[in-house]
């Protein structure tokens, strides 16, 4: 059995490199965002190491699969030169989806750790849970919310950029059509 109190420690810890790790996937969202794309970000991480990175690029590829966490999976088998990514954490500034969640589970990766909800379509608790459901052969540890704040207002930042802009290019129109 361990210290309890070296266990509150340890906790303290996995906490702020759970953060730090967010922040660099909040990182990586903004590079989609630089490009057009909603800005998500993603990182695989092992034994304390970022071994593959992602975001969001379904429009610049004409790709629905092209969503960070599938990047970001793609590009670890690569490096790893296995589809099964073990002992693996993959962080995420938004809830998953079901196509990345089914993804994460036949991967095998160990841990999610994610940002802000998707009320939507997230498949990691909000509208179905894939990776913790026992109907599947692989259960991911989840760790829910981190900087999850951050992460929401970094998507709403934005979508309320891209109503402006939308808004802004319709009287434009008009003006031009008078
Ligand atoms: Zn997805």
């Amino acid at each position: 059995m361990s210290n309890p109190i070296e266990k509150q420690t340890s906790l303290d810890e996995q906490a702020v490199k759970d953060e730090a790790y967010m922040r660099q996937a909040m990182a990586l969202a903004a590079q989609a965002e630089l490009r057009g794309e909603v800005p998500v970000g993603a990182l695989l991480v092992k034994d304390d190491s970022v071994i593959a990175t992602g975001y969001n690029l379904s429009i610049c590829r004409h790709d629905a699969s092209a969503h960070a966490e599938m990047e970001c999976i793609r590009a670890a088998g690569q490096v790893m030169e296995n589809y099964r990514l073990l002992d693996t954490t993959l962080y995420v500034t938004l809830e998953p989806c079901a196509m990345c969640a089914g993804a994460m589970v036949h991967a095998r990766i160990g841990r999610l750790v994610f940002g802000a909800a998707d009320l939507k379509t997230g498949a990691a608790g909000s509208v179905v849970d894939l990776v913790r459901s026992s109907a599947f052969n692989h259960q991911l540890e989840v760790t829910a919310g981190v900087l999850a704040e951050d992460c929401g207002e970094q998507l709403s930042a934005f979508f309320r950029r891209r109503r402006q802009e939308k808004k802004a290019l319709k009287m434009a129109e008009k003006k031009q059509g008078q």
